[in-house]
């Protein structure tokens, strides 16, 4: 790497706020997703926030299981997609992006799966 720069946007430097919070392609995911979600979602900052707004809606609702998979499901995809365009392979597109989550995410609720139990 020769760059410290995004290399989604070239003009911010690229930490892990802006990959998976701040940046152009993570603010326009997460308000989609808010969208279809019909919720109000805070600005996060870190992984922490995120799990920490998870839990304030009731450990181990459907609703709760629904938003842990799919919080975790858009920052893997945030992941996926930023080495997707640093490494050049072009494998995801960023008007995928949305459309993956989803299907990933309902996929991974469907099966009765939780990313973040298993991981946890
Ligand atoms: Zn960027």
């Amino acid at each position: 790497m020769d760059s410290l720069l995004c290399p989604c946007c070239s003009s911010n430097l690229e930490d892990s706020n802006h990959v998976f919070f701040a940046g152009n392609v993570a603010l326009e995911l997460w308000n989609r997703i808010a969208l279809w979600l019909d919720l109000h979602i805070p600005e996060f900052v870190n992984m922490s926030d995120i799990f920490q707004w998870i839990d304030g809606h009731g450990g181990g609702s459907k609703q709760q299981r629904i938003l842990n998979t799919t919080c975790v499901t858009l920052i893997w995809i945030l992941w996926m997609y930023r080495n997707s365009v640093a490494f050049d392979c072009s494998r995801l597109k960023k008007h995928q992006l949305f459309d993956l989550s989803i299907e990933e995410s309902m996929a991974a609720v469907g099966a009765g799966l939780s990313v973040v139990d298993s991981v946890g």
